[in-house]
């Protein structure tokens, strides 16, 4: 412990020529990083060297959204009471140091933190899997709002350095593009299990150009030009997702795609020789290659061409390994996130690459042809027609496993939108539901709860097998157990009240049902849905000012892509709401919306655990999976929500009743589809339409972008690219505004209400990430657990 205390002033002393009294809380928070990092990196070279011998597996992510680290990595490595302790022992409090850390938003939303979940998880499980991805200079962008609209602003993750990273230039390798070689430089993460010894790996990689800049032409003094091609090669991992709108942005998307995925399969191959030489019959005895999404899917052609060109392997050999070593994991079915690549960027800049990819097109049609396929079928599934790749069709047919996130995705996916694929290939199809981490979405973001189940299970272990919790089951008439839950809640509320009250600068009721819908914006999760049925709550109250609700305070959160219009439409309107609703004196503070700023990981954290109505009301069919779902119902909250995605089987685990499900299903959308008419709902329903229509009758204000306005027509009218009201808000606008008011009433009745948080906390076990790795483990990757 003292140790500890030395490390750390030796650190703010060879860092900051600091001491612990004149160190500022950033040069702490580093401090102490550092100092872990230190204490643990014998055990990481353990692990490394004990997972080397037996076969390992590879998650390739374009995104990792991993959070903070600090509180994460004390828990997981039982310190957080010593450090905490130790921390107060100099008058400093830990709770004030994790609060300095910048998240690390290396991704846009679920895909990406589920990659991190993952990660928790095989380490926890003591699975040997490691991510690879890019370190992104800058993460998912900052959001600010002003005026109710969005404003980005670049995220600095790394102004400070990031104490948790290991940048290894000795690992570098080099990844060849049509217009010249980047360097590509390794930065480690260690990933530590909780209570385990196990430490796995993040492997980021940052580009660098070969030379560091033109000494000739800075020499001639053309400044410009002499960092032209420093520039060009630091670009690739500049930003997550740079705008794509234009051409000279898709060919940056494909360059980091390649780039990442070059260098880690180079990485992967160069390790492999190192055990086993050049025995690459048996490449898919050691190594299983996870495809998190289309993004990494150039890594099939890839590891086909080191084979074929540097290993010397036949085509037929490479494609026959490739075969046994990857799997695919499909995350949606909205067609316009089905990626394509026009060939001729192909070509430009990854030539081999495409030689390769078309020799497998054309195996494939022999294929189909052998099994007397149907001209147009094959015309339709072939990998590159149209001039455009298929990345998925890639996927598929150069993978052992496809899967998908849910029941009811996997079964659309089969039934619906790749059945044909499904009918080729039935045995490749598998369902992975899945999971969120207990450490970081229980343990570590609400320690009041989970102090609590520890004192009513009697299996002190039960954080590593989320499954006890059903243990908790038993308590559902115990007045003492369900007082003592919604005290917790409670005691969460007043926490978050206290945060948005300093970061929002706005007051909150905590006796309010604290409503939340945190997620990415989009139109097919719907709250444009859930800001209608509030405007239809606030001229319930306008006709009726003595109407008796139960106070409510909607909470959103949720970043806009910067090009996507619509839903940054959709931010402005509930702010436009938030504006009218709060500052009505008939509403008297009875119904509330805020819309909090820059959501992301760290802010989730206090959001989770406050909820008291967890909002998952996409339109059935849309959602893949959903995580945010389990992330509440882990947090003893009730969902409102449809029959999609992870919904259908929270209400299978937690019960119809103790939940709040409305709305069309899935197969219900799909048949409406071709005469759904929301033209006729809206002139048939007068508050609907008076609700809709606030969008163009001078209630809210767009300031002149015309935004409300084009939302307006896409529920009636459509658009070039959609039927009217794609995503069938005005159908289930009635039945959602049925479900809330159940809402309403059974929040009246204290006790009943009780009931519900306590069964589905204690039936969220089938949803730890814990659960989801291990059936990877099992069913694809062929991989056991690995003691330390
Ligand atoms: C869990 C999580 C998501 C995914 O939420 P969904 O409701 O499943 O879309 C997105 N962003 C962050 C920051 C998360 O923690």
């Amino acid at each position: 412990m003292n140790t500890y205390l030395e490390d750390i002033k030796f650190i703010l002393k060879s860092e900051y020529s600091k001491t612990l009294e004149t160190a500022t809380k950033q040069e702490i928070y580093q401090a102490l990083s550092k100092t872990l990092m230190v204490s643990l990196t014998d055990q990481w070279e353990v692990s490394t060297k004990a997972y080397a011998k037996g076969k390992q597996a590879f998650y390739l992510s374009a995104e990792f959204l991993m959070g903070r680290a600090l509180g994460n990595n004390l828990l997981n490595l039982g310190q957080t009471e010593t450090f905490s302790t130790l921390l107060e022992s100099v008058n400093l409090n830990l709770n004030e140091i994790e609060e300095i850390e910048e998240d690390a938003g290396l991704g846009n939303g679920g895909l990406g933190r589920l990659a991190a979940c993952f990660l928790d998880s095989a380490a926890s499980t003591r699975i040997p899997l490691h991510g690879y991805g890019i370190r992104y200079d800058y993460g998912i962008f900052k959001q600010l709002i002003e005026n109710g609209f969005q404003k980005e602003e670049a995220d600095e993750w790394l102004k400070y350095g990031d104490p948790w990273s290991i940048r290894r230039f000795d690992e570098s390798v080099i990844v060849h593009f049509g217009d010249g070689d980047v360097r590509a430089v390794p930065y480690d993460t260690p990933i530590i299990g909780y209570e385990v010894k196990n430490i796995n790996t993040l492997r980021l990689w940052k580009a660098e150009a070969l030379v560091p800049f033109d000494f000739e032409k800075f020499n001639d003094q053309e400044y410009d030009l002499a960092v032209k091609s420093k520039n060009r090669a630091e670009d690739i991992s500049r930003v997550l997702y740079p705008n794509d709108s234009e051409d000279q942005g898709k060919i940056l998307r494909l360059k980091q795609q390649y780039f990442f995925v070059s260098a880690s399969i180079q990485d992967m191959v160069k390790q492999f020789k190192q055990t086993h030489g050049d025995d690459f019959e048996h490449f898919s005895d050691y190594v299983a290659i996870q495809l998190n999404d289309t993004h990494p899917v150039v890594a099939i052609p890839e590891l086909m061409r080191i084979l074929i060109d540097e290993e010397h392997l036949t085509f037929k050999k490479a494609w026959q390994i490739a075969n046994k070593t990857f799997s695919y994991t499909n995350h949606t079915i909205l067609m316009e996130a089905l990626e394509k690549w026009w060939e001729g960027f192909y070509k430009e800049l990854l030539p081999r690459i495409y030689e390769i990819i078309v020799k497998i097109d054309k195996q494939f049609v022999a294929e189909l042809k052998a099994l007397n396929y149907d001209p147009n079928v094959i015309q339709k599934m072939r990998i590159i027609s149209d001039h455009m790749i298929h990345m998925a069709y890639l996927a598929i047919y150069g993978s052992k496993a496809i899967n998908g996130v849910a029941e009811l995705h996997t079964e659309i996916l089969k039934h619906q939108e790749l059945k044909d694929w499904y009918a080729l290939f039935p045995n490749k199809f598998q369902n992975k539901t899945n999971g969120i981490t207990q450490r970081r979405w229980l343990a570590l973001c609400n320690p009041e709860l989970t102090a609590f189940i520890t004192e009513l299970l009697d299996n002190p272990d039960w954080l590593k097998d989320l499954e006890s919790l059903k243990g908790l089951a038993k308590f559902e008439n115990d007045d003492a157990v369900l007082n003592r839950l919604m005290d917790i809640k409670h005691t969460k509320k007043l926490q978050l009240v206290e945060y948005i009250k300093e970061v929002e600068g706005i007051e909150l009721n905590p006796d309010a049902i604290f409503d939340i819908q945190i997620k990415r914006l989009h139109e097919y999760k719907r709250q444009l849905l859930n800001a209608f049925q509030i405007l239809n709550l606030y001229f319930d109250i306008k006709e009726n000012p003595e109407n008796e609700i139960v106070p409510r305070t909607f909470i959103f959160g949720a970043k806009a892509a910067p090009g996507y219009q619509r839903a940054k439409g959709i931010i402005k309107f509930i702010n436009e709401i938030a504006e009218l609703v709060n500052n009505d004196a008939d509403v008297n503070g009875r119904i509330k919306v805020v819309f909090v700023t820059n959501y992301r990981v760290s802010y989730g954290e206090k959001l989770f655990p406050a909820a008291d109505l967890s909002e998952q009301i996409s339109t059935a069919g849309k959602e893949a999976s959903g995580t945010g779902n389990m992330k509440f119902m882990l947090n003893a909250t009730p969902t409102i929500g449809t029959l999609d995605g992870a919904n259908v089987e929270i209400v299978q685990e937690a019960g119809m009743e103790n939940n709040f499900i409305f709305g069309a299903k899935s197969e219900e959308i799909e048949a409406m589809k071709a005469d759904y008419d929301p033209v006729e709902i809206y002139m048939s329903h007068p508050r609907l339409k008076k609700i809709v229509d606030t969008l163009v009758d001078g209630t809210f204000n767009d300031e002149g972008t015309g935004w409300f306005k084009e939302l307006h027509h896409s529920l009636l009218m459509g658009a070039s690219w959609h039927q009217p009201d794609n995503y069938f808000i005005l159908h289930d606008f009635d039945a959602y505004v049925e479900a809330q008011k159940a809402v309403n009433e059974a929040y009246k009745n204290k006790k009943e209400w009780a009931k519900k948080c306590l069964a589905n906390l204690a039936n969220a076990g089938k949803f730890s990430s814990d659960r989801t790795i291990l059936e990877y483990a099992k069913d694809i990757w062929n991989i056991v657990q690995i003691d330390v």
